[in-house]
This record gives structure tokens, sequence and C-alpha cells, in this order.
């Protein structure tokens, strides 16, 4: 026999159980979103490669390490496996002139692609949920998005979710910063790992998100980039920080927040937790406002996030957020030819009317049929055998109780929508 093959290391499937809390959690996504007024967009997989290297920045984890590119072998184009969806959506919104029609609020869900080393938290193929407001230049939109994020954890019923923020000024003020900090880590050189070293002159700003715990305390003493804000940026911080505690949503400026993208300036935030390991990042983003301009558009204002989805999806099932399986309305049993021609048509029938139904395929005893039936839940079994066919009836047969009667196929829709009202009641359900 040969080798049985396996999915790709930290590309995961998605077991029918599991899925069904994924498609719980994405209708109550839907729905949120909505509330705020962000419309869906959806990007290809697949993007050039040179977008990544310009948008995230050539010297950041994702482009230096984890992107999956290749050359495209029929025509040699170099090709990326998405790692992120702000870029493609950026990218989006120029090709197709979408700012031409005003400020733009867009989501976008779907896998990403990043080789890293799989562990819990941390995949190759990974989901996002990206919220992206172009266009949008003020202080009121950061905090909009800061605050939905947060009426989502409520929703779901997250807790232990604390708020990070920061904020990276503008370029200019990033520039004086960065030229202290470069004489600060000059001056701490043989502390530097290897990372460091490399990045001292290329991305200075990263080694303070390093995760390297014997840099940790030279990290905590270097410059802050706070401290080199200028006015603007400063009150643009401050009324991001005034629209939090109107809501009373607590947070904490950490100055240490700098992201791993290079696009970022102004407001960033990440939402984190302790309950799910070393992987506690459960959503981040900020402002981008040079990006849109960066990528070959008309400059233009932005900012946004991303939430890894399998991180929440873990908080919500240690909160209980875990999907009931889908039962069906009724379970069609059936012997013999002409009741099997009959079975389909009630099937179909009952699901014209909207109920869900399970058809009995592959024959069997009655018996092994009914227990069948009794495995799925179903709270009625339509039992349809030669008498039933030639009459064309349905025994009607409650499974938890009550009468098995014979019912007229026209009855039947207004039969069965009783019955399940009925054992609704029974059980206090909707
Ligand atoms: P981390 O520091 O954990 O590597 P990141 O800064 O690389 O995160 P972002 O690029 O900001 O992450 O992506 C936004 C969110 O997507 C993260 O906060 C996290 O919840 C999720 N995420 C990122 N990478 C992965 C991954 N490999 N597997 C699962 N989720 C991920
Ligand atoms: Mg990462």
């Amino acid at each position: 026999m040969s080798q049985t093959l396996q999915a790709v290391r930290g590309m995961n499937d998605i077991l029918p159980e599991e899925a069904e809390t994924w498609e719980q959690f994405e209708e109550s996504i839907r729905d949120w979103l909505k509330a705020y007024g962000y419309r869906p967009i959806r990007m290809p997989l697949v993007e050039p490669t040179p977008l990544f290297k310009r948008a995230i920045g050539e010297v950041t984890d994702i482009v230096e390490k984890e992107m999956y590119s290749f050359e495209d072998a029929l025509n040699g184009e170099h090709l990326t496996l998405r790692p992120e969806g702000t870029a493609s959506c950026v990218r989006a919104a120029i090709q197709h002139k979408l700012l031409h029609a005003g400020p733009q609020r867009l989501y976008y869900y779907g896998p990403m692609y990043r080789h890293e080393r799989p562990q819990k938290g941390r995949y190759r193929q990974f989901h996002q949920i990206g919220v992206e407001a172009l266009g949008h230049a003020g202080p009121d939109i950061d905090a909009e998005l800061i605050l939905m994020c947060a009426r989502l954890w409520d929703d779901l019923g997250l807790e232990d979710v604390r708020l990070e923020l920061n904020s990276l000024g503008s370029s200019d003020e990033r520039a004086a910063h960065r030229q202290a900090l470069i004489a600060y880590l000059e001056a701490h050189r043989d502390q530097l790992d290897e990372d460091a070293q490399r990045r001292l002159y290329s991305n200075p700003l990263r080694i303070l998100d390093t995760k390297n715990p014997d840099l940790q305390a030279l990290v905590e003493a270097a410059p802050k980039l706070i401290d080199f804000l200028g006015d603007e940026s400063l009150a643009h911080f401050e009324a991001v920080q005034q629209v939090l505690r109107d809501a009373g949503q607590p947070f904490r400026v950490n100055p240490r927040l700098v992201r791993g993208l290079d696009y970022y300036n102004r407001t960033v935030f990440e939402w984190v937790t302790d309950s799910l390991g070393a992987q506690g990042t459960i959503c981040a983003g900020g402002r981008y406002d040079g990006l849109i301009e960066q990528l070959g558009g008309k400059p233009a204002p932005a900012a946004g996030f991303a939430m890894g989805v399998e991180r929440i999806l873990a908080l919500w099932r240690d909160a209980g957020g875990v999907a009931e399986a889908a039962v069906p309305d009724a379970y069609v049993v059936h012997q013999g030819e002409a009741a099997g021609r009959l079975a389909f048509r009630v099937a179909e029938t009952l699901r014209g009317h909207g109920f869900a139904v399970l058809m009995h395929c592959g024959g069997g005893s009655f018996k092994s049929q009914m227990k069948k039936a009794d495995a799925s839940g179903a709270p009625v079994a339509l039992v349809i055998g030669e008498d039933e066919a030639a009459a064309a009836e349905v025994s009607f047969k409650p499974m938890r109780g009550g009468d098995q009667r014979r019912i007229g196929l026209d009855e039947l829709a207004s039969e069965l929508a009783e019955q399940l009202f009925a054992a609704d009641g029974d059980d206090g359900g909707v």
C-alpha cells in the first residue's frame, strides 16, 4: 500500500465539528461588521511579490523569512501567497479607484500564509479578519476601530483581553528618535544579538520589538519614541485616548509597541490576552497614512487592524462558545422501489418549505434505518413502506414520545412545523 499523504505542516484541516463553530463565529462577525458600516472585499490569495516587499518593508520578519514566494513556472513572474491582507486591500482600492467615491470602510476574511515554526496559536496557514478604513484621517476613526474590537470581545463573551496602545508619530519624528536610538544601541553593541546587530542601521525600531529575553532590559531603557512626538502627533494620540476614556475602555500606553510591519505611523494598538500562552496577541493594527501613496495611489490616510481567527476561536471555545451540532428536522426512512421514489419527493417537498431533511441512503432494514434516524437526533422520522407508497402517504413518527400517525403529503409540512414547535416548547427552546 502506498504511504498516506498528510496535510502540509502548519496547515490545518478544520473538521466538521470545529467547522460548525467557525461558521457560527463567521455569522456573528458579519453582523458586527455591518453594524459599523464595513463592506466586504475579496482579494486573490496570490499577489506579485514586490507588493509585499514595498508595503511591509524589506527588513521585517515577514519579508525576510516568512513568505511563501515562488516563480510562476509558465512566465517567470514572482508571486507570493499573501502573508497579510492590508497590502492587497490597498492595492485593490488603488487599482479600482475605490477612493474616488470617497473614504471606504472595508473588511476581508480569509487564509494568510507565513512560513513560521508551527506551535499552538501559530500556523503556516491561518485566518485573519482584516478591517481597513481608507481615506480617513482623524483620531475618530482610530478610536472607532478600537472600540469595535471591544464590542466584538463583548459579543463573544471573551474576558481577560487587554488593550495596549502607542503612537509611532510621523516619519520626521521617527527619524529623530531613530538617530537617538542608534546612538544608544551603538553604545551597547556588545549586548546585541545577531538579529539586532543586523537591524541596527536598517531597522533599529524593530529591535524594540525583539522577543529575545536577554535584550529586554536593554530595550526597556532605550530612548522612547513618544518623547520625540511633536504637537500634532501628540494631539492626535490624546484625542484617541479621550474617546477611549469617554467610552470607559481601559488601555495601557506601551512605548515598546512598534508593530512588526513598516507601514504604520501614529496610532498603533494590540489586543492581548494571557490565556493563550506565548501567542497572546489576538488583534493588532493602527494607522498607515503613507501606504496608499507608497503603493502608487493618490496620497490618502488610512487605518485598520487584523485579528487572528484561530487565536480568537481558541479563546471563544474556552468561554463556552461552541456551536451546537446541526440536527435535521426529519429523517426519511423507506423500503421498496415505489417507497424510495416517494421518499425523494417527500424530502424535496419539505426542503422546499425550508426544513432540513436527512434522507436515508444505502438501503437496509427498517430496524437499522430507524437506528440511524435516532442517532441523527431528528425529532421526527418519516417512514415510507409499500403501504404508504401505494396510498401516497407517510407514517409520521415523533422520536421523543407521541403517537405515530399516517399523513397525506398535503398536510406533511404543516404537521412537521407543528411537531417541531411543540418539541421546542417542551424543552423551553425558542
Ligand atoms: P506575532 O507577533 O504573534 O508573530 P504579528 O505581529 O506577526 O504577530 P500581525 O501581522 O499583526 O501579527 O497579524 C495580526 C494577527 O494575526 C496577530 O495578532 C495574530 O492574532 C494573527 N497571526 C499572525 N501570525 C499568525 C500565525 N502564524 N498563526 C496564527 N495567527 C497569526
Ligand atoms: Mg509574526
